[in-house]
């Protein structure tokens, strides 16, 4: 069956009268309705909609759900963005009545269970992390950044020291690190990386004053390398009296090797959205929550849940030196509790296996494609890692044309243009969760894609060949979206 067919249909085939429903009529309903909302808010005229069966309104969503990508429907090697696998039990757990049917204002002792596993989370979060406390109101990693620089002006200021207005990133920082900052009224000063991809640590000294609040950093780097210098460079930052912040967006690689606490970071942040197994895109709902060591708890936002000296659960909306509001409520709990359900699901055990797998699997499509793809920073790597294009560039073909043509093989995109250090960066994260079938499956397609260059290389650059939707304009996509139905007919 002719897929396009079926994402026109809505629009192909509204008739005027065509009904898939029957919505049943009560006595005296509209009046009552009517009578019940302002005027102002009644529509004068009925709503425009497709007229349509309810079998054609099936297959249309049912079809459209099918033409995009997800991690349900393949492989999806997106570097920086750890899109690993979501366990069905994670939904089950969020979907469960008992939880999802509460409300926000119930009375604390009416919701003592649901506390509890929000604590539970503040707590499971604080151990891997290795930091005293947790929040997990932040709805991002970007926001999560925000609230961190927060917490850390906030500190500043409890000292009286209100010079530090700067912040320090470096240059292969994701974007959303200096953009967190500036939202947060502070100045950003980029230090540059060596060749090997990590912080210059002599460029970081000479940076380093009494106008420096923070110093954020990512571990591993957006380039997939371990910085080495951390103890060094935690003791510098901390000698000029800034605070060092941790970028846990990936913390994948991490889990059951090394806790940022350890390390000598200050505050921190998690992508529960990425390293926690909760759902990612389509631009939430995620979770970013922070992570303070001790001394800083005081600064982090309001509400908090705590556990009484009783064992009885609370929420404090007030504490003193607290930020505030961030969030409404205490942030987005059907996530937080996905991302309960793969910790316990996993155990301490589990967890530990998760970094050391993910770098196994990075590392082993990487060896396995450094011979026709360009390696500049060469491995081991963690969990992630950036060619630089085909090895050969001499047929023309580029990382946009190599992402394209992936997805013929029903494999989604690595991320490719970023980061920014080499012109055709193409980021591969393979996770843990995939087989190494799915791994040799990969590796494959990409090869294929590397002799295609050198033998058909303006075949290559047409594709994808075999996606639902092949060359959409994509800037009159983004300036002249047409996200609503229209009747074309009349
Ligand atoms: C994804 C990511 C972020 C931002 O997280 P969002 O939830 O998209 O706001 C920050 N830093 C790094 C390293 C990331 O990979």
């Amino acid at each position: 069956m002719n897929r396009t067919l079926y994402n026109h249909l809505i629009r192909d085939y509204s008739r005027e009268g065509r009904r898939g429903f029957n919505v049943p009529r009560r006595e005296g309903m509209e009046n009552a309705v009517k009578q019940a909302l302002p005027q102002t808010l009644l529509r004068k005229q009925a709503p425009e909609l497709p007229q349509v069966d309810e079998p054609t309104a099936v297959r249309h969503y049912t079809n459209m759900s099918t033409n995009n990508f997800g991690v349900d429907t393949g492989f999806y090697p997106l570097g920086s963005c750890t899109m690993k696998y979501n366990p069905k039990i994670n939904e089950a757990m969020a979907a469960s009545p008992v939880i999802a049917r509460l409300h926000p204002a119930q009375p604390f002792a009416s919701v003592q269970g649901a506390l509890r596993l929000y604590w539970e989370l503040q707590r499971a979060l604080s151990e891997i992390g290795g930091m005293a406390e947790f929040t997990l109101n932040p709805y991002a990693g970007a926001h999560g950044e925000l609230t961190g620089l927060m917490v850390i002006r906030a500190y500043h200021a409890g000292r009286d020291d209100f010079g530090r207005t700067k912040v320090i990133v470096p240059d292969s920082a994701h974007g959303t690190n200096p953009a967190s900052a500036a939202v947060a009224g502070l100045e950003v000063v980029e230090v540059r990386s060596r060749a090997d991809g990590t912080v210059d640590i002599d460029d970081l000294r000479g940076k380093l004053d009494d106008s420096i609040a923070a110093v954020m950093l990512t571990n591993p780097n957006t380039t997939g390398m371990f910085e080495r210098d951390i103890p060094a460079i935690a003791e510098a930052v901390h000698a000029a009296g800034a605070l060092l912040y941790y970028d846990g967006a990936n913390l994948n690689p991490m889990l059951g090797v090394a806790r940022p606490g350890d390390m000598g970071f200050d505050v921190m942040h998690i992508n529960l959205h990425k390293t926690f197994s909760t759902p990612h895109g389509g631009g939430g709902p995620g979770a970013g929550p922070v992570g303070v060591r001790a001394g800083l708890e005081d600064y982090l936002p309001a509400p908090r849940v705590v556990r009484h000296n009783d064992g009885t659960f609370g929420v404090d909306c007030n504490p003193d030196d607290a930020l505030g509001r961030i969030s409404q409520w205490l942030g987005n709990y059907t996530v937080l509790r996905r991302a309960l359900a793969y910790i316990l699901s996993l155990g301490a055990d589990g967890i530990a296996q998760v970094g050391p797998l993910a770098t196994l699997a990075a590392n082993y499509v990487m060896n396995a494609l450094s011979d026709l793809y360009a390696l500049p920073i060469p491995g081991p790597c963690k969990h992630e890692f950036v060619f630089d294009g085909l090895r050969d560039k001499s047929s023309g073909v580029t990382t946009l044309h190599v992402a394209k043509r992936l997805l013929d093989f029903g494999f989604h995109a690595p991320t490719i243009y970023f980061p920014l250090l080499f012109h055709e960066s193409l980021m591969i994260e393979p996770t843990e969760t995939e087989s190494r079938d799915t791994l040799d499956a990969f590796i494959d397609a990409m090869r294929r894609i590397a002799d295609e260059a050198a033998t058909q290389p303006e075949q290559l650059k047409m594709a994808p060949h075999h996606t639902p939707m092949a060359h959409p304009d994509e800037t009159e996509a983004a300036m002249h979206p047409i996200l609503t139905w229209k009747d074309l007919t009349s």
